[in-house]
C-alpha cells in the first residue's frame, strides 16, 4: 500500500509529463464521475504531492485527484495482465499515463476549486519541526503509532513507515502520546525524516509480485523492503538488540516492534 515514499517515488516519475497536452481522457470504468470535456485539452501545468493523494494540475485551474489507497497504480507503460484492470488512460501529446485499479479501492476526482480534502503536515514542510511534532505528539492521549498514521495530523505515513520510525526512535507503538518525553520525540523526529527520505532513495517498498502490489510508474519494483527492520519481520530478530520481533493489533492493523529495545 502505497505511503509517501512511493506515492513522492511515482509523481516525480511522472514529472516528465508536466507541459504535456491531454489530446484525450479514456475512462474505461463507468463509476468514475469525470468531467471529460473539462479535463481534455488542457495542459499538466503540475504534478504534485499532497500526503498520500498525487494531484495534475491543469491549465483549466482545476486539479484531476487520484489516492491511490491499499492497491492503485499510476503507469507510464501497461503489461497485457494490467489491462483489464485500467480504470482510466490519459492520452497526452507525448505519451499516456494509465491508471490502474485492480480492487477499485483507489479514487479519482475532478476539483475545480483547489484541494478539497483535510490534510495535517506533510513531513517534508519546512514548519514539521521538533517543536511541531511534540505539539502533535503529546495533544493527544491515543497510541502513539495510530496517532502518526492519523492524515488529519500528519500527512503521508502509514503502517510499515510509522513502524520502522517507532523502531528507529526506540519507542513502544502502544504508549499515549502524551507521555513521550522530549528527548523521545527528538528522537522520532529524524527517525521519521530519516525513515522516508531513505525508502524514497530506494524508490519505496514492494512486498509481493501480483498486479495489487506497488511498482514504480514503469512497472519496477521498489528496494526498500529489504531494508526494513521490523515490519512484516515478526519472529525474526532485531537488527539492533537480536531480541524477536512481535506482532501486535493497533486500531485494526498489525504493529510489528521489538519489545527489548522499543520501551
Ligand atoms: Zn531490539
Amino acid at each position: 500500500m502505497p505511503e509517501l515514499p512511493e506515492v513522492e517515488t511515482i509523481v516525480r516519475g511522472l514529472s516528465t509529463m508536466r507541459g504535456a497536452r491531454i489530446d484525450e481522457l479514456e475512462v474505461l470504468d463507468q463509476r468514475l464521475a469525470l468531467p471529460v470535456h473539462e479535463i481534455v485539452g488542457k495542459t499538466i501545468e503540475g504534478i504534485e504531492r499532497r500526503g498520500k493523494y498525487i494531484l495534475f494540475c491543469l491549465s483549466s485551474g482545476g486539479d484531476l485527484i487520484v489516492h491511490l489507497r491499499m492497491s492503485g497504480r499510476l503507469t507510464l507503460t501497461r503489461s497485457s495482465a494490467e489491462e483489464k484492470h485500467t480504470r482510466f488512460v490519459l492520452h497526452l501529446d507525448r505519451g499516456k499515463v494509465y491508471f490502474i485499479n485492480p480492487r477499485r479501492l483507489g479514487t479519482v476526482e475532478y476539483s475545480r476549486n483547489g484541494f478539497p480534502h483535510n490534510l495535517g503536515i506533510d513531513p517534508f514542510d519546512f514548519e514539521f519541526t521538533p517543536q511541531h511534532l511534540e505539539e502533535i505528539v503529546t495533544s493527544s492521549r491515543a497510541p502513539i503509532k495510530p496517532l502518526l498514521m492519523d492524515q488529519r495530523r500528519i500527512a503521508g505515513l502509514g503502517n510499515i513507515y510509522a513502524a520502522e520510525a517507532l523502531w528507529r526512535a526506540g519507542i513502544d507503538p502502544r504508549r499515549a502520546g502524551n507521555t513521550l518525553t522530549r528527548k523521545e520525540i527528538r528522537a522520532l523526529h529524524p527517525a521519521i525524516l530519516g525513515i522516508l527520505q531513505n525508502a524514497i532513495d530506494n524508490m519505496g517498498t514492494t512486498f509481493g509480485e501480483t498486479v495489487s502490489d506497488y511498482r514504480n510508474v514503469y512497472g519496477d519494483y521498489g528496494g526498500f523492503q529489504d531494508l526494513l527492520a521490523v515490519y512484516g519481520r515478526e519472529k525474526e530478530r532485531c537488527p539492533r538488540c537480536g531480541e524477536e520481533i512481535l506482532r501486535i493489533r493497533q486500531a485494526g492493523r498489525s504493529t510489528y516492534y521489538c519489545p527489548e529495545c522499543q520501551r
